[in-house]
């Protein structure tokens, strides 16, 4: 008998099932070859601090520790900068507020980037906070600890049928029976809910879309911070000396296997353009991936109100890497019994009775 299957192999379900594997027997079903297939292996692995809602900031805080130091640290310094046009004054004072940024001189700001254009550049501003992330480690190393704590993390498993007769009985090529049921499957988390049963949450599943360029100007792009256009129109971040811009888009779209939209791309890389001196003469290559969301903005986490051995670990939208150890620790905590860490307000804020109302 499973005590926690776990349904879906990214972050969310990997990160919970490491955790829950500490208090029971754990298997995981990912229904594709390999694990983090999926949203999980498209992501801009950031990790910014006060990027967020309230209880998504929360969420960021309380990982922050684990993130920097579990395992030798997840992180590595990138920083950000906050690029505005010259019309963009107000957007931008908005942005610095709520990311909590330090204004500095355009001029400055162009010793760090020099490829910023002084004929469209009016408002720049830095954080320190902002870090990158090891994703491909993170996920690894949670799956070795479920498996290292005796549970199972199966791939090409994909579920087909859920019941329940006393236990949760689940198909996916074999049954397997279990004690409790987690739902972690992205942007398929309201199939899967269906398939048991169980009152969807309205999740939306957003596309967005990410172009690979040759380092612009043959520049050494490296130690550059991630260049974020005012009211997130668009980014670019350095990655293994190339650079990763996106147009930023949240485009609502079925559960499926992103790809970029050709359109959307262009028009996210002519506002790049624009604040740049470098014309875009190639893309290597793009992709897209699904922020899946709730109505609410926030995550998912805990039992079900009909059911409480159905849980969900849903809607990390764009927050799925920077939030995992804390948001698998509160569903662990939820589902065992444990006292949280976290405020009153903040594990309200998360649950799926606020859905329900
Ligand atoms: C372009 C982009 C940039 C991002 N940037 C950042 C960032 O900088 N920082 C950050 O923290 N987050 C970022 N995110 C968000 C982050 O990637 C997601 O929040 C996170 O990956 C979601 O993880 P997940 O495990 O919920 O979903 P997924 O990784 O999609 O995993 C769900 C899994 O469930 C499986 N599944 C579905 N149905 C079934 C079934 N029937 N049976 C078995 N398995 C099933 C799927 O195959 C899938 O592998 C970004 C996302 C995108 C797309």
């Amino acid at each position: 008998m499973i005590d926690f299957l776990i349904i879906g192999g990214g972050i969310a379900g990997l990160s919970t099932g490491a955790r829950l594997s500490q208090h029971g027997r754990v298997t995981v079903l990912e229904a594709e070859e390999a694990l983090g297939y999926h949203a999980s292996g498209r992501s801009a692995a950031l990790f910014e601090e006060s990027y967020g809602p309230p209880s998504v900031v929360a969420l960021n805080k309380a990982s922050a520790d684990f993130l920097h130091s579990e395992n030798g640290g997840y992180l590595t310094p990138r920083g950000l900068m906050l690029v505005g046009h010259k019309d963009q004054g107000e957007a931008f004072e908005q942005d610095v507020a709520d990311l909590s940024m330090q204004i500095v001189p355009t001029k400055e700001a162009r010793v760090r980037i020099p490829i910023l254009d002084p004929a469209t550049l009016g408002f720049t501003a830095v954080s320190n906070a902002a870090f990158d992330i090891d994703t491909d480690r993170l996920l690894q190393d949670f799956a070795r600890v479920i498996r290292g704590n005796g549970g199972e993390v199966l791939t090409k498993a994909k579920v087909s049928a859920i019941r329940k007769d006393r236990r949760w009985i689940v198909e996916a090529g074999g049954a397997y029976e279990a004690r409790t049921l987690i739902n972690a499957a992205g942007a398929w988390v309201d199939e899967i809910a269906a398939l048991a049963g169980i009152a969807p949450i309205g999740i939306i599943p957003k596309r967005r879309s990410m172009a690979r360029l040759p380092a612009p100007g043959g520049h050494d792009v490296k130690d550059w911070p991630m260049m974020l256009g005012v009211a997130e129109a668009w980014y670019a971040k350095p990655d293994a000396g190339k650079l990763l811009v996106s147009p930023s888009e949240a485009d609502p779209v079925p559960p499926q296997d992103a790809y970029a939209d050709d359109m959307v791309l262009a028009e996210g890389l002519a506002r790049y353009e624009e604040m740049v001196t470098e014309p875009v003469t190639r893309v290597e290559t793009n992709w897209a991936g699904l922020r899946s969301f709730a109505p609410d903005g926030t995550l998912v986490l805990g039992s079900d109100p009909s059911d409480p051995s159905f849980v969900w670990a849903a809607g990390q939208g764009g927050y799925g890497f920077q939030t995992s150890p804390a948001a698998s620790r509160l569903v662990s905590d939820l589902v065992i019994g444990a006292v949280s860490e976290l405020d009153a307000e903040t594990i309200e804020a998360l649950k799926p009775e606020r859905l329900r109302q």
